[in-house]
């Protein structure tokens, strides 16, 4: 039987997916985005988004639309299947994409599976989960919807810290609660945290040692139940929001073995082209190394990735090129 091959299957129908959609549908690309649940990823459940530019204030779901309509209208198809289970190197060059009903072929593939946040699975994380009810897990995009609140932040690692610092400037207080008393983050980080924790007047407080059993409320969010692991005590936080930062776990797990990963399992690539290390495919997104987890540089990936597979159509060995100009912070 002769397969329909794909000039480009994307994995996954999220931002990175459909930016690499909008690119390679108006490139007269024959493009296919496998989507396990339907297009949108993480953004799908956010309820205000205020940082794509072009958009005051816009909710995830309505956003996602506009994406999904404008790729369809050059020609991307959408096709919902079972998960993908692998991706794989024929030898005629070309990549199977298997899933659980089936196995597609395409001509180069674009991996756009994302990430998940990490939960902490107490009382209230689920019922309260979206920025509007106050538990959010990223600060960068809901900070602002917190302005003058008290909210609790929750994590010890580059994120908690970095994302906790970013909420300092709109919440009225921050109280930072970590599990341990040592911080897992870069040191200099932990340096930067400790500097504005020791400012006169600091809006800033970390509680260490200390766990979240449960997040309360009625209707959003009113206080975190805390425990101080040490001393076992309990106290009830008065707060107005949540933000949880312990960990990411990319969607990558289906690539184990066929693709270079990080140890968390993000998929390792060179951050200009995209390139991972099978030849001809590409990943996008917040489930690569490096990626800054954010709707528009999810996005942005995609496009580049898009734009790369040019470069790889034309010639299969560009694949293995290293370009110096890419190596060099100074390009030169
Ligand atoms: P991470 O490094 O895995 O840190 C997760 C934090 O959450 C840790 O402090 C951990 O505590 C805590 N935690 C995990 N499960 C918890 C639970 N159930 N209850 C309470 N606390 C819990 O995750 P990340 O900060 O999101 O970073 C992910 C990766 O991206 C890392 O490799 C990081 O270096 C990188 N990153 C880098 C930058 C940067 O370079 N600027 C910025 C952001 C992220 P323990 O420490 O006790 O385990």
């Amino acid at each position: 039987m002769t397969r329909d091959i794909q000039d480009v299957i994307i994995v996954g129908g999220g931002p990175a997916g459909l930016g690499a959609a909008l690119y390679t549908a108006r490139d007269k690309l024959k493009t296919l985005i496998v989507e396990k649940y339907i297009p949108g990823g993480q953004i799908l459940t956010t309820d205000r988004i205020e940082n794509y530019p072009g958009f005051d204030n816009i909710d995830g779901a309505s956003l996602v639309m506009k994406m999904q309509k404008q790729v369809e209208t050059f020609g991307a198809r959408i096709k919902q299947t079972s998960a993908v289970t692998a991706v794989e190197k024929r030898e005629d060059g070309n990549i199977d994409v298997i899933t659980g009903d089936d196995t597609l072929v395409a001509r180069a593939v674009i991996l756009s599976p994302g990430s998940s946040y990490r939960h902490l699975d107490v009382p209230g994380e689920e019922e309260f989960r979206n920025a509007g009810a106050g538990v959010s897990y990223c600060g960068t995009c809901d900070a602002p919807f917190f302005r003058d609140k008290v909210v609790v932040s929750i994590g010890g690692g580059n994120t908690a810290v970095e994302e906790t610092l970013h909420l300092t400037k709109y919440a009225s207080k921050v109280i930072m609660v970590h599990r341990r008393d040592e911080f897992r983050a870069a040191k200099i980080l932990v340096e930067e945290l400790m500097d504005k924790v020791n400012e006169p007047n600091s809006n800033l407080e970390i509680k260490y040692d200390t766990v979240a059993l449960a997040i309360e409320g009625d209707g959003r969010v009113q206080s975190a139940k805390l425990q101080n692991v040490k001393t076992q005590a309990v106290e009830d936080q008065a707060c107005g929001g949540v933000f949880i930062f312990v960990g990411t776990v990319p969607n990558t797990h289906f690539l184990e073995g066929s693709l270079e990963m990080n140890e968390s399992g993000f998929i390792k690539c060179d951050a200009a082209r995209l390139r991972t290390s099978m030849p001809g495919v590409f990943v996008a997104g917040d489930c690569r190394v490096g990626a800054d987890m954010q709707l528009v540089t999810a996005v942005a990936d995609g496009v580049t990735a898009a734009m790369a597979l040019n470069e790889y159509y034309r010639d299969p060995a560009w694949w293995n090129s290293v370009n110096e100009e890419y190596l060099q912070p100074s390009g030169v």
